[in-house]
């Protein structure tokens, strides 16, 4: 993760400034780290001495688990990385040049940068003051004769209001397709994500996560036919992937090329894991629960914003733990992360909104100002450590810090 690499690297050249690196230092607390257990990795053992490291039966097992997590009645394709799984479900979906796709600007650059891989333009809109999610009205707002789609993102594990996008989605003719890269498992209205109306979903399974595959991505559909194109696509446009090649009664070296694909399959190797992760999804969610309302109650009284939380009758999946500083605090954000990071603390900032990047900013012209509720968020924000290997203690050293820092 870049945002883990920055954060490591700048925490290191702060400890050694401040010669925190002494023995009796207590081990910096990182904002996120995989939770692994023994059992991922007899499962990976068993994989690498069954001979079959690529996509295969613990790819297929995987993806089979993951839709009856989910309830079954969706179409489950495994791929290499959520961003791979966007690529595809917008090629599925026909996306392509002079198309224009909506995305907020309040998300990681992956979520446009797949409009770009087809020729596309995303259109970066503003997001809720409340919640960072993508604005319906923004949504509205930004619909010309050219929108194909919209990509909400379920900003830090909190479902977008979906009814709200589905429905203007629906008068406007828009695909949908969710990034759910944070929101593996988060309820809305009563339905986990992954089931919604939309036309695809995309969740991410990288290291900082909350379950992960090292590398690893999910696209979930109800749609048959999208879920068949994006199989082909994921592995060269190639009609039947290697293990049915193998199984089946055609002869095992002949295959048909059909479209000109990509090469974004799930090995088995990560599929084992995967398998493991989800057996413990409830748990790391509950975790995660107590985590954030621990947070929730020992930091309402400074002088932060603190996340919200789902309505009833939905749910958080609490990748995510950002807070926003106030008027009324009496040091910056970047202040307050210098002095999180010399308290052996990390943090990290999610996201820099895409316009304030280079690239983004110059290729759609982007300006500040375009952007009110997204660059005040990013003035005032900073996430904090939040895993489930995180003990108590942990959480009460950085509970401590905030306090020090800020009343
Ligand atoms: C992590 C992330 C992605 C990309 O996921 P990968 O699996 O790393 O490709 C996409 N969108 C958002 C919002 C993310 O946080």
């Amino acid at each position: 993760m870049p945002q883990v690499d920055g954060v490591n690297k700048k925490m290191g050249k702060i400890m050694s400034e401040l010669n925190l690196a002494e023995p009796e230092a207590l081990p910096f607390l990182p904002f996120a780290l995989p939770d692994i257990g023994e059992e991922e990795i007899a499962e990976v053992v068993e994989c690498l001495r069954s001979g079959w490291v690529t996509t295969g039966p613990k790819t297929r097992q995987f993806e089979q688990e993951f839709g009856a997590y989910l309830g079954g009645g969706v179409e489950t394709v495994s791929v290499n990385s959520a961003t791979a799984g966007l690529h595809l479900a917008l090629e599925a979906l026909g996306i392509g040049p002079g198309d224009e796709v909506i995305v907020p600007t309040m998300t990681f650059t992956a979520t446009a940068e797949v409009v770009r891989y087809l020729g596309a333009q995303p259109v970066l809109v503003d997001v809720d003051a409340r919640t960072l999610n993508i604005a319906p009205s923004a949504i509205e707002a930004a619909i010309t004769p050219r929108t194909k789609a919209v990509i909400p993102v379920h900003y830090a594990g909190l479902a977008c209001d979906m009814d709200a996008i589905l429905a203007l989605a629906a008068r406007h003719s828009l695909r949908v397709i969710e990034d759910a890269a944070h929101a593996f498992p988060a309820v809305c209205n009563g339905r986990l994500v992954g089931t919604l109306a939309s036309d695809a979903t995309v969740f991410s399974f990288y290291a900082n996560k909350t379950m992960t595959t090292g590398e690893g991505g999910m696209v979930v559909t109800r749609d048959p036919a999208l879920a068949a194109r994006v199989r082909l696509m994921r592995i060269h446009g190639i009609k039947q992937d290697a293990f049915a090649r193998y199984t089946s009664k055609t002869p095992a070296w002949f295959y048909e090329v059909v479209a000109a694909g990509f090469k974004y399959n799930l090995t088995d190797i990560a599929a084992a894991i995967g398998v493991q992760q989800l057996r413990k999804i409830d748990r790391f969610l509950l975790r995660r629960k107590e985590l954030a309302h621990g947070y929730a109650e020992a930091l309402k009284d400074l002088p932060l914003q603190l996340p919200a939380d789902a309505a009833p009758g939905s749910g958080h999946a609490w990748h995510l733990y950002m807070v926003r500083l106030t008027a009324g605090a009496r040091l910056g954000r970047d202040e307050l992360i210098g002095r999180l990071a010399a308290a052996g603390i990390g943090t990290s900032v999610h996201f820099i909104p895409l316009h304030r990047h280079p690239y983004w900013r110059d290729s759609c012209a982007l300006s500040a100002h375009q952007f009110p509720e997204a660059e005040a968020s990013f003035a005032a924000m900073l996430t904090l450590p939040l895993y489930t290997r995180m003990t108590d203690a942990d959480q009460q050293r950085v509970i401590a810090a905030m306090h020090a820092a800020l009343s």
